[in-house]
């Protein structure tokens, strides 16, 4: 497979056949965000895509599970998309499910017939970044999504069959915005319901953008914040993970039959973590 620059996909997608459809992200503006800092966007040619499609169904003819990089493949238009998943239906026999990062903003701008034609055609899961449900936190952040579109997005794309997993950022608002940030996110979370939802604390690496004002939760309020969240938390039938290597505590669970027995954990655990700094860091992102 012919990859450009760094390639970012979701820990669930270590298993599947990868293609880089597009390079970069096309908001790229996000302050939090190093992932395609320096890469312009480009969406690659239709007909370049699909040779390369072809080549791997030569080599990989069993593969079933496909991912679409990078950032907000969903942003591509519909026909584009429609033609590229009638291609991997053609030639991958035992092809289960086609994965995406997706904005909300892209999701919404597509139709619900349009929703449900990519369903169709095996669009599966759907990677949001929601961040936070703060919309003034949002909006410092440049995220260039509101909290409100996201939920109309989501919403819109699970009634269309499709699964959405969303991704929360720990500790994003900092000391100072950690109870708005708390509570915004659960009350939006439990508007959204997502399928899939996972908490990732934020780290400030090289290369984000953040408010000169930013300034980093400690390794105890990151996960008291998340605590918060769990409490706040009214989910019907969603697959939790906090379990990316930036979280202090590896937790996953089933909501909301594990919620009251995730929460006892934190407490539990909650004492010993580092009050004074980030505690334990990880080694990569
Ligand atoms: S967080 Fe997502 S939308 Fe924002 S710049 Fe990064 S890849 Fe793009």
């Amino acid at each position: 497979m012919r990859y450009t620059d760094r390639l970012f996909r979701p820990p669930a997608e270590a298993g599947s056949l990868i293609f880089q459809v597009a390079l970069g992200c096309p908001h790229n503006c996000c302050r939090f965000c190093a992932m395609y800092k320096g890469v312009p966007y480009r969406v690659r040619p239709l007909q370049e895509v699909l040779s390369e499609f072809a080549a791997a169904a030569r080599r990989y003819p069993a593969a079933n599970r496909i991912f679409l990089a990078d950032g907000d493949v969903m942003a591509l238009p519909f026909e584009q998309l429609r033609v590229m998943l009638e291609e991997l239906n053609r030639l991958f026999p035992r092809l289960a499910r086609v994965n995406l990062y997706a904005n909300g903003s892209s999701i919404n701008a597509k139709s619900p017939v349009e929703l449900e034609h990519l369903r169709q055609l095996k669009l599966s899961t759907l990677y949001l970044g929601l961040e936070s449900g703060d919309e003034a936190l949002l909006k410092t952040l440049t995220k260039g999504e509101t909290a409100e579109g996201m939920c109309a997005a989501v919403i819109q794309a699970q009634q269309a069959g499709l699964k959405c997993s969303v991704m929360i950022l720990l500790g994003i608002g900092g000391p100072a915005g950690s109870a708005s940030h708390a509570s915004a996110t659960a009350a939006v979370l439990n508007r959204m319901q997502p399928r899939l939802l996972s908490a990732l604390r934020f780290v400030d690496v090289p290369g984000t953008a953040m408010p000169a004002s930013y300034q980093a939760v400690t390794e105890y309020e990151a996960v008291d914040e998340l605590l918060r969240i769990l409490r706040g938390l009214s989910l019907e039938k969603t697959v939790f993970r906090a379990n990316h290597t930036s979280n202090p505590l590896p937790l996953e669970g089933r909501l909301p039959k594990d919620r009251d027995a995730l929460i006892v954990t934190v407490e539990a655990l909650l004492p010993g973590l580092d009050r004074r700094g980030p505690g334990r860091l990880p080694f990569m992102l």
